[in-house]
């Protein structure tokens, strides 16, 4: 079996940006012993595109296209693949609710022309897109020929390609393809890739495949063999050797586990209570905390303390302190950890405070500026972090960057 990159952007023609997506898509196929013998880019242009879908069909089993799957006119790869297929554009219902609730959980305003994006070739195979509005899918024109189409974005991609491409071509191809996942938190996703550098260069089955999400990084250990237990038996060593190399930086495996989940097993199983105290992040941190069912055996409160005088009325911080430090500083952090573990009488009390933007920020204070408290084991600890990215983002960012902090102080303590 073969296949042939297809990537639509008038911006890759320009050089206005460089095609990592072909080279994401040729390594990985690679992997998964997919020949690649043609690479190709074409513009938003439709007869050019007309005709490069005719060419790569003619000459390749699979054509795998990334870019144009947008809501605006000039994004048109979807619906001239449909021609080149034959088949007519219907409108998904399921993909136009997932679009619809995409949109109100962004709290932004749904335009007509995203409809467009849940209409697809007849009997298309849809992959969800977890990362954007735009779904991507397979059109299978015969046993011989299929064409699948992903966004463009490389974070809306990726995941695509990992959880949907892989999976559907690996059901084309013989033997069975497993894979495990590993989720690391606290390092970034190239320093998890220089670390595993050796490996990934050396491995060639199993595979290793590691990806950013926000605040955290995800490597895939995919094996081929000839039955799963084959697989599994490849994997093992493998996933042994990156357990040693990256340690605690794992938090835990599979696509269904989480970051508070992981916490709130080991809050529970050291039985240590903990309250939080949230500025910035607003309720973000108690929110994610209490995600994990069970959790009430140790959470014991959350407060929003934003103003200055709820930091003082709540919490005990010393207006002295807020006077000499502010609100956005490492001083006033430790106290409204130290202060909401007191208050609520829990073993581990938490903080966030900083500067979400897009406004407030100064030169000495910037936007991004977050610091975070830990009261634990009688002890206060506190941590800078500059984030970057829209409010919600350093929010999120935040979030992530405390839980992982006490998970972390929860294994070595
Ligand atoms: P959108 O819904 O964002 O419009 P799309 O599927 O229509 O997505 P494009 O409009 O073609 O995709 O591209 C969107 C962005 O994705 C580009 O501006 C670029 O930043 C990135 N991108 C597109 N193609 C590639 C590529 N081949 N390699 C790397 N990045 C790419
Ligand atoms: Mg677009």
């Amino acid at each position: 079996m073969n296949a042939e990159i297809l990537c639509v952007g008038t911006e890759l023609l320009l050089g206005d940006i460089v095609n990592t997506n072909a080279q994401y898509i040729a390594r990985r196929l690679a992997d998964i012993g997919i020949e690649v013998y043609y690479q190709s880019v074409v513009g938003d242009n439709e007869r050019r595109l007309h005709q490069a879908f005719e060419l790569a069909l003619k000459r390749s089993d699979i054509v795998i296209t990334t870019g144009g799957l947008g809501p605006t006119k000039d994004d048109l790869t979807k619906e001239t693949a449909a021609k080149i297929a034959g088949k007519e554009m219907v409108l998904d219902q399921e993909s136009l609710k997932w679009i619809e609730s995409y949109f109100k959980k962004l709290g932004r305003e749904m335009t007509e022309n995203n409809k467009k994006q849940a209409y697809f070739p007849q009997d298309a195979i849809i992959f969800h897109n977890d990362n954007g509005t735009a779904p991507g899918c397979a059109i299978e024109i015969d046993d011989n020929k299929k064409i699948i189409l992903l966004p463009g974005p490389p974070r809306e991609m990726k995941p695509m390609f990992e959880n949907n491409v892989i999976p559907y071509l690996s059901k084309l191809q013989e033997g069975v393809l497993v894979s495990k996942v590993l989720r690391i938190c606290g390092i970034g996703e190239s320093k998890t890739e220089e670390l595993l550098k050796d490996i990934i260069i050396t491995q060639s089955n199993p595979t290793i495949a590691p990806y950013a999400k926000t605040g955290e990084v995800t490597i895939r250990i995919t094996a081929k063999a000839s039955n799963k237990e084959e697989a599994n038996n490849l994997i093992k060593p493998v996933e042994r050797k990156i357990r040693t190399i990256l340690g605690n930086n794992i938090y835990g495996e599979g696509e269904n586990t989480s970051l508070e989940s992981v916490v709130g097993k080991l809050l529970i199983t050291s039985n240590k209570t903990i309250s939080v105290a949230e500025s910035c992040t607003g309720g973000l941190l108690a929110g994610r905390i209490i995600n994990y069912p069970g959790i009430s055996a140790v959470f014991k409160e959350g407060m929003v303390t934003y103003s200055n005088e709820a930091k003082i009325k709540r919490l005990g911080v010393k207006e002295d302190i807020l006077k000499k430090y502010g609100a956005v500083s490492k001083e006033t952090a430790e106290e409204m950890a130290i202060g909401i573990a007191k208050i609520s009488n829990s073993d581990i009390g938490v903080s966030t405070t900083g500067i979400a933007g897009p406004s407030g920020g100064t030169k000495e204070k910037p936007v991004g500026l977050v610091y975070a408290g830990l009261y634990i084991n009688g002890k206060v600890y506190s941590k800078k972090f500059n984030f970057r990215g829209d409010r919600q983002t350093i929010r999120e960012r935040t979030v992530i960057s405390v839980l992982d902090w006490i998970r972390r102080e929860l294994l070595t303590n």
